[in-house]
């Protein structure tokens, strides 16, 4: 068991050389829940999408670039991240966990409309993504999720 929902967060992170948020499990909020998406290039460009949730953001790795339509990207769940996070930009130093340059792809807010373990139905308000959206996560392989809008 994780004594606390940042743990692998923290573990993963030297927070003597990197600049990253230590941050801590923040307040769980009903409304104005945090959207970000942050393109981070690492070894492998991808988009971090992150949606706030209990007081941490949950987190999928996205190796294409998301679309603001019905086109399906693989979504990789990652460890929660703190809610500071969704401000960070930055360089994530050489030889780091995650090193490469981290920017703000979109933000806004998001809501909830149906939560389950294996789907997660939900608005994004944001400047690039609005509108309904689906995560849905594969039955045979752990942290493999389906991205996508809803609709047209
Ligand atoms: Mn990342």
């Amino acid at each position: 068991m994780l004594k606390s929902k940042l743990e692998q967060y923290q573990k993963k992170r030297k927070f003597n050389k990197t600049k990253e948020p230590k941050g801590k499990v923040g307040k769980i909020k009903k409304n104005d829940l945090i959207y970000v998406i942050q393109r981070h290039q690492a070894s492998h460009l991808h988009w971090d999408l992150r949606l706030e949730w209990e007081g941490v953001l949950m987190s999928w790795a996205i190796p294409k670039e998301p679309k603001n339509d019905a086109t399906k990207r693989l979504a990789i769940r990652t460890e929660d991240h703190p809610l500071d996070y969704a401000e960070f930009e930055g360089e994530i130093p050489a030889s780091e966990y995650g090193a490469g340059q981290v920017k703000i792809w979109d933000q806004g807010t998001w809501l909830p409309e149906s939560i389950k373990k294996a789907k997660i139905v939900f608005e994004i308000k944001g400047k690039k993504l609005k509108g309904r959206f689906v995560l849905i996560k594969f039955k045979e392989q752990r942290d493999n999720w389906l991205f996508f809008k809803l609709g047209k």
